[in-house]
């Protein structure tokens, strides 16, 4: 996540599992494993040990991620209490197809939500997930943004032939612009060839570049482009003034001029949470 506290850590956690079966999936010796076939191996690590963790590694946040976390829920519901007690910030990175009540069960423990819409279509949602109706996805966006007050960010993955028609890109920033916001950042991010989709070629550069600009023509305010290392596009840029907010090299920053959120140049509100 670009837009929450960047420049800190977050201790990471995964598990085994996932509601999906994604044609792409760089986790799935885990995510489509079946947990019962390695529960010999699993290690237990009690919530406290985790928190304990992340705090003696300098992390402000704690996120589940790598395989689906609402797969495992219950932990993160004995987690994120205890994360929070002691000042940690939380969140989800998610394929998003999560019901209310769990959302609700989570919400106020929750800080980020980091949720790929994987397409705009049913047949390119079926073809990537195996899942054909991916409006539950969207729904729950919109509560933990509007009704949760969630931090969010989006993800698509670009998939040539697949996903990476500029209609249904564009469908993808308008729908984040009117049922999010301007300011909901959105991360259009490079596919390689990977699993069952590894005679699909790597997403040309120009293909990013260009859903880039269609996310600025659909008036989303930061649009970022992933897996390509030293690109322009990962750097925030003011949508107001258009001076470039915080510099980075894939994981590292090079560059911060934003302070609580807002730009240093101008003061526009840049929806960071710092
Ligand atoms: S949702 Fe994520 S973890 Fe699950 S199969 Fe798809 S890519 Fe893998």
């Amino acid at each position: 996540m670009f837009h929450f506290y960047p420049g800190t850590l977050s201790y990471s956690l995964g598990s085994i599992g996932c509601d999906f079966r994604c044609k792409h999936c760089q986790n799935w010796q885990i995510a489509h494993a079946i947990a019962a076939d390695y529960f010999l191996e699993m290690i237990k690590v009690p919530p406290e040990e985790t928190v304990e963790n992340a705090i003696k590694n300098g992390c402000v946040s704690i996120t589940l991620t790598y395989n689906e976390p609402t797969i495992w829920i219950e932990y993160a519901l004995d987690l994120f209490p205890l994360a929070k007690e002691k000042g940690l910030y939380t969140g989800f990175v998610t394929n998003g197809y999560i019901t209310r009540q769990a959302l609700d069960m989570l919400s106020p423990y929750m800080d980020a939500y980091r949720v790929d819409v994987k397409a705009f279509r049913k047949e390119s949602y079926k073809r990537i997930t195996g899942i054909y109706d991916f409006s539950p996805i969207l729904d729950a966006t919109t509560w933990a943004f509007h009704d949760y007050k969630m931090h969010v960010e989006i993800v698509t993955l670009v998939i040539p032939g697949v996903n990476d028609a500029d209609r249904e890109l564009r469908s993808i920033a308008a729908w984040i612009k009117d049922s999010l916001s301007p300011k909901t950042p959105w991360h259009v991010t490079r596919f390689y060839p990977y699993l069952h989709f590894k005679d699909i070629p790597p997403t040309p550069v120009e293909t990013l570049e260009k859903a880039r600009e269609i996310g600025f023509e659909e008036g989303l305010e930061f649009v970022y482009i992933g897996n390509v290392v030293g690109h322009d596009g990962e750097n925030t840029y003011c949508p107001k003034c258009k001076k470039l907010v915080i510099g980075r090299y894939g994981y590292q920053i090079t560059a911060m001029h934003q302070t609580n959120g807002k730009c240093d140049y101008c003061g526009e509100n840049l929806n960071i949470r710092s």
